[in-house]
This record gives structure tokens, sequence and C-alpha cells, in this order.
């Protein structure tokens, strides 16, 4: 096996690897996402909805958004002193997505969530 490392910073890792199976660098690559903390949204309470998603997808969606989250400052709810089912700001984040077209058809992209990661302009 030979790798070569092109590019190595905070965030990203660019290499080049040779002499092994996609699949065994597939299994690696999984493991190495399936141990990245990540925040999502779980609970969606809609109030109103004109869109063309019904509620469910709509949440289903919401759900997929990664939310940037400083680990310094999140408690987990099992470990906040808080004990609430419904949680407190140190171990809930609440996000309010309020989105209208004025006119035409307008698509929102999880930069319009106020949690979300992507940008406005549907770049992903
Ligand atoms: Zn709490």
């Amino acid at each position: 096996m030979h790798v070569k490392i092109l590019n190595l910073n905070e965030n990203n890792l660019k290499l080049i690897v040779e002499g092994v199976d996609s699949s065994f660098l597939n299994s690696i690559r999984r493991i190495i996402l399936s141990e990245v903390p990540c925040m999502a949204i779980d609970d969606v309470i809609i109030l109103e909805n004109s869109s063309v998603m019904s509620d469910e997808f709509l949440s289903h969606r919401l759900g997929l958004i990664p939310i940037k989250t400083n680990l310094d400052a999140y408690k987990l709810p099992e470990e906040c002193e808080c004990k609430s089912e419904l949680g407190c700001p140190l171990c809930r984040a609440s996000f309010t997505l309020d989105v209208e077209s004025t006119e035409g058809v307008r698509v929102v992209y999880s930069g319009d969530h106020p949690g979300g990661s992507g940008d406005r302009s549907g770049k992903r």
C-alpha cells in the first residue's frame, strides 16, 4: 500500500492511496465518518407548511442537515445538570426556520436554516 498526502489541514485530508481495494478504503472512510460527532435535528414542530412537501418529508429533510456545534459549550442531555426532558440551553438547541416566497417559487436551502452548514447560493 502506498499513501501520498496531497493536502492536510484542520478540516480536510486529501490523499492518494494505491495498492488496496476500494472497498477496504470505503470501510475506512465509513469508520472515520462514524467517529465524527454531528448534531442533527430530532424534533420538528411545523406551524405552517404551504410548500409542495408534506410535513413528514420536510421533517426528514431537516433531519439530514448537519448542525454546526461548539462541542466545548455543548453538554450531552444525559450529562446536563438540568435533568429536564425538554432540556435547557446548555443541552438543547432550538431553531426557527421562517421562509416565505413573496413572488414565484422559492427554493429553501440548508443555508437558510440558522444552524445549517450550507450556503444560501445552493452550492454544495
Ligand atoms: Zn440541560
